[in-house]
């Protein structure tokens, strides 16, 4: 449908650097050359923060890593998503059923230099939820930043990096939690695990700001692992028609949830 209207997309092409001028945003550079354009949207994940500070925006995004896994089918067991203490999952239509840790899901952090950056932010939330985050030194990474004499550049952002190592022990755990109560799942083993990176704000709620930086630049980001979820709702929002007289977001497209990255500034949130 984008496609349709005009938009062209350039796959495997590496942002570098907002461009604006006169407190607008007038485009892109590239590693593939410069795009001019009048709005620039950042939804890059956890690699947000790289971007948006060439546009003179900080964004306190951690990055994380969830793991998942996968049993071998079993015939129809349930119709519902579940998410308990101590596992979830859903059952695809093909019988195999899809795990995750559930509601209190510990998540791997690789400490770097960058942490340093946001360590007021963070410090708190991490000691209140240390049960639940597993830190890690990201020794490769740090080379990497004192190598380029930055924990932000964006030519640190890697290009079709492998996604990361699942931990398998939470995962047998949460298959172990499941069967308990779904005797049935003792048919079946597990058979794949996976793991992604996921750009957790610090109050878990998107962060979807359109005033942050210079006009025409809006940032989607620290979907905090819901962002398939969040993402049709958005939309619908942005799509449906409004009623006469009704709010209309103003044309610099401040998108209808003014979900403000400066929310997480000091004393404007007190939420751990
Ligand atoms: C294991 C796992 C299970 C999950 N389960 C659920 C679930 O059940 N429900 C749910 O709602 N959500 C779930 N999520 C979360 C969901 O996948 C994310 O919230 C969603 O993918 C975020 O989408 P995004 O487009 O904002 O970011 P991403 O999907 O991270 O996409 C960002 C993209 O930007 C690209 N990029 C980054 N920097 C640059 C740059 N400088 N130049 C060009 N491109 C760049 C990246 O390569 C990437 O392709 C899960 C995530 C994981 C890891």
């Amino acid at each position: 449908m984008p496609a349709a209207a005009g938009a062209r997309f350039a796959y495997g092409t590496k942002a570098l650097r907002v461009i604006s001028a006169g407190g607008r945003v007038t485009g892109l550079v590239t590693d593939r050359g410069v795009v001019r354009a009048g709005a620039v949207v950042i939804a890059s994940g956890v690699w947000t923060p790289p971007l948006a500070r060439t546009a003179g925006v900080r964004v306190p995004i951690m990055p994380v890593s969830l793991s998942e896994c996968e049993t071998t089918p079993l015939p129809p067991l349930f119709t519902q998503s579940i998410r308990a203490f101590g596992f979830g999952g859903h059952q695809r239509p093909s019988g195999e059923v899809v795990l995750s840790a559930g509601v209190n899901a510990v998540v791997r952090h690789d400490v770097t230099l960058y942490d340093l950056v946001d360590l007021p932010v963070w410090g708190p939330r991490l000691r209140a939820h240390r049960r639940d985050v597993k830190l890690r030194l990201g020794t490769r990474r740090i080379l990497q930043q004192i190598g380029a004499l930055s924990t932000l550049s964006p030519r640190l952002v890697p290009k079709g990096a492998p996604p990361p190592t699942p931990d398998t022990r939470i995962m047998r755990r949460a298959f172990a939690a499941m069967r308990e109560v779904l005797p049935a799942l003792r048919d079946a083993s597990i058979r794949r695990y996976w793991a992604g990176m996921i750009d957790m704000s610090p109050d878990g709620l998107p962060i979807i700001d359109g005033s942050a930086g210079p006009r025409g630049l809006v940032l989607v980001t620290g979907l905090s692992g819901h962002g398939l979820t969040i993402g049709p709702g958005d939309r619908q929002d942005h799509g449906r028609p409004r009623p006469e007289g009704a709010h209309r977001p103003p044309d610099r497209g401040v998108p209808p949830i003014a979900l403000r990255g400066r929310r997480h500034d000091a004393g404007e949130d007190d939420l751990t």
